[in-house]
């Protein structure tokens, strides 16, 4: 199954999967443990087995790791090096990234349960071609010159924030590593990155391929540990300049908060979401049933874009209750490295449980179970794939971010009063459309307030598409140029002209 290359390359194996080589703090460009010696397990959700003990980054590490990259930032050779040089490194980042590609897929499906074959045909390509995009962005940053009045001439330059504190989730932890490193780098920052204690190792083999690539020591630095110690410290830290953050609401409202106490710092958020799909009565059922399907069901339903709150037309509700039922039913869940495997485990024992928690709730609320929704039994932290239908605005399932293979059906029959239910959301991530009348997807589109909205297809992400959220789901966007924003000042030069020249 694995590359007879990398299993010489790993340590030892057991049965058929090999045990990352990369476990420590990856500080200043060196590899290093915990300052206090703490270490964490890291789970194969599928077993339920330790894969093996990771370093647990303390506040003396964040300490280490942010001094690394202020020095590197203000002294090293990465401020003095061209936006061509950069933008080079992050290409060939790209490539180191394809060229170990299916390393990084055996370890993204280990560590969060994904399917590889997933892995390989979305989470790879997105990362690559994320880090090659942005490497393409370093040397088209530029600023304007202004026709300022009176004896002036003015210029703005686009400069880089400086030290950028990263801290995302587990869901996609290579692209969300992509996301944040690649418009980063591009805008010349320096980083120290915080991944999810679920998943610290897809990040590890990225750190040893920033090596291989030839970045600056201490321009890129990244702890594994836990958001209580490290992930708050590191957001207070005053010698950090910026924040970025992706993962719950919750937490990015405390980030908010604790981002001001060291001083004024720049944030962004990309948070939860409860997208609102809406199906109209002239779509296509069956490719209305699959968008449908991919847009709730893609990633064990751990997708902040999610399309959970499914909006169906009274005249095509049944015919597409009924075959989205089936649909969910034939999902084959299994082991994350059986290529035939479509759906693996939930990330944790703790996401297991919430999920079964919602759909107790759901029964318990009234809402009518056509799929799933009993509990599995077995070994790996799996949920059905469940959906319900005939459910209502008020119902916890259809309010809260399940984050699990759980779908909501609900009717509708007026397209204004569906764009309102639509908004009626503390979120506004994503949305969707289905529809073959072109002037019904205008009128939707332009009513839903949501930082994306699919028609006829769901769960599109590109380097080039930005991503971000209305309301509380989230603050800036990343992808596209508007992600090198979340990096960038502005500084406006204001020169006095000899008299006389031209203005
Ligand atoms: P989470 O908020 O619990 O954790 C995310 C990260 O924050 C982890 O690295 C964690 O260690 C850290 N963290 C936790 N508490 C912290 C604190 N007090 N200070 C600093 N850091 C802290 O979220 P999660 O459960 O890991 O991820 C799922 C959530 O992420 C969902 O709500 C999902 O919608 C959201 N998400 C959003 C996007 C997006 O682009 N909008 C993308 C992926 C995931």
């Amino acid at each position: 199954m694995l590359g007879k290359t990398f299993m010489q390359k790993t340590t030892r194996s057991f049965g058929s999967r090999a045990v990352p080589k990369q476990t420590q703090l990856f500080i200043d460009g060196q590899w290093c443990n915990s300052v206090k010696g703490g270490t964490f397990e890291t789970i194969d959700p599928f077993t339920e087995e330790p894969i093996t003990q990771v370093q647990r980054a303390s506040r003396e590490d964040v300490d280490k790791a942010v001094l690394a990259a202020r020095i590197a930032f203000d002294h090293g050779p990465w401020r003095r090096m061209s936006a061509t040089d950069r933008g080079n490194l992050l290409y060939r980042l790209g490539e180191l990234v394809e060229k170990n590609a299916e390393e990084l897929a055996y370890l993204e499906a280990l560590d969060n349960g994904k399917p590889v074959s997933v892995a390989k045909a979305a989470d790879l390509p997105l990362t690559w071609n994320t880090y090659k995009y942005y490497g393409g962005w370093a040397n088209k940053i530029t600023g304007d010159t202004i026709p300022a009045p009176g004896n002036f001439h003015a210029y703005t330059r686009r400069e880089p924030v400086g030290v950028a504190a990263q801290i995302i989730p587990w869901n996609f932890p290579l692209l969300m590593q992509a996301w944040k490193l690649g418009p980063a780098l591009a805008a010349g920052c320096t980083v120290v990155m915080k991944t999810a204690e679920q998943t610290p190792l897809s990040a590890l083999k990225i750190a040893e391929l920033i090596k291989e690539a030839g970045f600056p020591d201490g321009v890129v630095n990244i702890l594994s540990g836990f958001g209580e110690d490290a992930g708050a410290y590191l957001s207070t830290h005053s010698d950090v300049d910026k924040v970025a953050f992706t993962g719950s609401t919750a937490v990015g409202l405390q980030i908010m908060r604790n981002s001001s106490l060291g001083g004024l710092k720049r944030v962004t958020l990309e948070l939860g979401g409860k997208s609102a799909n809406i199906i109209c009565e002239d779509a296509d059922v069956d490719m209305a049933v699959q968008q449908s399907h991919l847009g709730l069901f893609f990633n064990q339903g751990q997708c902040c874009i999610a399309g959970s709150r499914l909006f169906v037309h009274d005249k095509i509700y049944d015919e597409f209750a009924e075959k989205s039922a089936k649909f969910a039913s034939e999902a084959k869940l299994g082991d994350s490295q059986d290529a035939a495997t479509t759906q693996g485990p939930q990330v944790s024992k703790e996401q297991q449980d919430t999920v079964w928690g919602y759909i107790e709730k759901g029964k318990k609320e009234g809402a009518t179970l056509l799929a799933g929704g009993e509990k599995y039994d077995g070994k790996g932290y799996f949920v059905k794939p469940t959906v319900f239908a005939d459910v209502q605005d008020d119902m916890t399932i259809a309010k809260e971010e399940i984050f699990g293979p759980v779908m909501q059906i609900m009717k509708f029959s007026d397209y204004d009063d569906v764009i309102d239910r639509a908004n009626r959301s503390e979120y506004g991530l994503g949305a969707g459309v289905v529809t073959k009348d072109i002037g019904r997807a205008f009128h939707l589109t332009n009513g839903l307030r949501a930082g994306t909205v699919y028609v006829n297809c769901y769960d599109v992400f590109d380097p080039t598409l930005p991503f971000g959220g209305y309301k509380n789901s989230g603050i800036g966007r990343e992808n596209g140029p508007q992600g090198l924003d979340n990096y960038l000042e502005t500084k406006t030069v204001i020169m006095s002209r000899p008299d006389g020249s031209l203005p």
